[in-house]
Formats: C-alpha cells, sequence, structure tokens
C-alpha cells in the first residue's frame, strides 16, 4: 500500500459504450493512480460491467470531450427554456447531502472514525469554498453528511464487485454525493455527472480510507482526495486532461498543463501556453498540502454541469 505515495496517478477514464446515445462519453474519472507506469486508469467494459477493473491507457478523447461539452450545452439551453437554468454569473448554490459508506472487511479493517468522517466533511467545506486561498474561488456549494454506514466484507472492502456493491448500498438521488470508503491500489476513483442517467446506481466516488484526514498515506491524508474526488463527480477534468491544446480541460483560467504534477514544485511550467501550471489546483495530482484552489471558471462548470446533470 505504502507504494501508492510516490507514483504518479491517472486520467479521466472511459467505459466503452452500450446502445444509450450518450453512453460511449461516460466513464470514471479515476485519481492518483498508485502503482505502475500507466498514466491512465480505464475500467474496460467487460470488466466494469462485473465491477471488475484494470489498467488501460486510453482517455477521454477530443473528440468525446466536443461531444460532452455539446449534449452540456444542450441540456443547459433546454433548461433554460424550462426557466430553471442559473443566471449568466450567479452559481447554482446548493447544499449536498453525503453518505458515507465505510467498507470494512470481516475483521473490521478499513475502518474510520466518525470524528474523521466530519473532519472530512470539513475539510469538503472548506475547499469548496475557497477557504484555503485568496486566490480561490466560493463555488457555493456544501455538504452535509446525511449517513454513514459500516458494512464488514472481505471483497466490498478491497472494492471488488463495486458495481454490485454500489447499486446496493448507494442512497439518495443524482444530487447525493456517495462516498464508499475501500483500500485498493488507488488514492480515489469518481463517476462523471453525465454518467448518472444510464447508470445511476454506481454514481458517486470511491476514496481510499486512510486518505481521511487522519489517514496514514502520507502526503495524501488530509483529505483533499475526497475534495479532488468530488471534483470529478461535479464534472470537473483533470487541470491536465488534454495536455498543452487551448481546449484543455474546458476551464480557461486553468492554464495548460502536459501531465500531472507530483509533489508540489513551485514554478513549473511544462506547456509553452501561457501561465504556469496550476500545481495547486485541486484537480491536479499535487501533495494534498500543495492544493489550495479551485478557480473560478472551475466554479462556472460545476454550477453548469450540476444544473444539466444533477439538479
Ligand atoms: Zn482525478
Amino acid at each position: 500500500m505504502r507504494s501508492l505515495i510516490t507514483r504518479p496517478r491517472v486520467a479521466a477514464a472511459l467505459l466503452a459504450g452500450s446502445a444509450l446515445m450518450f453512453s460511449p462519453l461516460s466513464g470514471q474519472a479515476t485519481a492518483r493512480l498508485p502503482v505502475g507506469s500507466a498514466d491512465c486508469f480505464v475500467p474496460p467494459a467487460s470488466a466494469s460491467a462485473k465491477g471488475g477493473h484494470g489498467p488501460d491507457t486510453r482517455e477521454v478523447s477530443a473528440a468525446e470531450q466536443k461531444a460532452i461539452e455539446a449534449r452540456t450545452a444542450q441540456l443547459l439551453k433546454a433548461k433554460a427554456a424550462r426557466g430553471i437554468a442559473v443566471p449568466k454569473g450567479a452559481l447554482a448554490a446548493a447544499t449536498v447531502p453525503v453518505y458515507v459508506h465505510v467498507m470494512r472487511d470481516a475483521a473490521g479493517n478499513g475502518d474510520v472514525t466518525n470524528k474523521q468522517i466530519a473532519d472530512q466533511i470539513t475539510v469538503l467545506n472548506k475547499t469548496f469554498a475557497g477557504g484555503e486561498s485568496s486566490a480561490a474561488a466560493e463555488t457555493g456549494f456544501s455538504f452535509t453528511l446525511a449517513g454513514t454506514f459500516r458494512y464488514n466484507n472481505n471483497q466490498w472492502h478491497k472494492d471488488k464487485q463495486s458495481s454490485s456493491y454500489r447499486k446496493q448500498t448507494r442512497k439518495g438521488g443524482a444530487n447525493a454525493l456517495n462516498i464508499w470508503l475501500v483500500d485498493f491500489a488507488y488514492l480515489g476513483i469518481a463517476t462523471f455527472p453525465w454518467d448518472y442517467d444510464r447508470s445511476p446506481g454506481t454514481d458517486g466516488i470511491r476514496v481510499h480510507f486512510d486518505s481521511l484526514p487522519g489517514g496514514s498515506i502520507a502526503n495524501y491524508n488530509l483529505g483533499e482526495t475526497a475534495t479532488h474526488e468530488a471534483g470529478h463527480w461535479f464534472g470537473l477534468y483533470h487541470t491536465f486532461q488534454g495536455g498543452c491544446t487551448e481546449t484543455n480541460d474546458e476551464v480557461a483560467d486553468t492554464p495548460a498543463q502536459s501531465s500531472p504534477t507530483n509533489g508540489c514544485p513551485v514554478g513549473r511550467d511544462s506547456c509553452s501556453l501561457p501561465g504556469l501550471d496550476p500545481i495547486h489546483n485541486y484537480m491536479d495530482y499535487s501533495y494534498d498540502s500543495c492544493y489550495n484552489q479551485f478557480t473560478a471558471d472551475q466554479s462556472t462548470r460545476i454550477s453548469q454541469m450540476w444544473t444539466a446533470y444533477r439538479a
């Protein structure tokens, strides 16, 4: 497990599609790949259907990303026509109910304390409120603990049968953030909001239990893995999505970066495009202590995605 702390992590990933129109675009964003040299983790379609997963190199292609943007714009336009869109310049601003599922093994390993869970909620509230830097955006979203559930299951604890266990345990609607705490080779994995219609039962984030505040994973135990994964759950890409391209992560005020950041290399500038790498951004792969912000444009994207898919 300790190897988890020293390795680069993961890019956004996809599931292969089924018959639904939008399904080729759906998938899971995984954070913080711990082992091996692959820079992207993708559950192959055949395996993901069974809840398994394995490494791959496929990322959200530029074409797929473009289609996601078009679909989102279409949904926002339709909601605006019904008078339920967020006015330009305003934020959706909602309180998100959070359900925490502690997936312990049969012997009780993998447990976290109620205080750790409360502290994790505090971190979510602080980070989404822009509370870690004067440069950080206030997203308008807050979080409240709606329930804590503990299970003893050796398979679930190791994130096996994940599609099955998520469907069996998930609580709430599209607006509810479900966090499953497991012991796996990642820091976290998230679903994107555009997945929800097709796969509501698996919607949420899986987070390593030792990444919570007070956990044992050095450099990643301040609870900001959950912030990163929640960012995906709200519809944010990694800041290095698309590499050194103008489109990059569909967010104008996060400078392009060629690859994930490791640690906290101040001054890193991996693309010739304007701006230093956004190493302090929650959607990079920097150390928890290096993270301090979402940007204003990420905040806007969060609101738009919320309105399109979760409101
Ligand atoms: Zn990620």
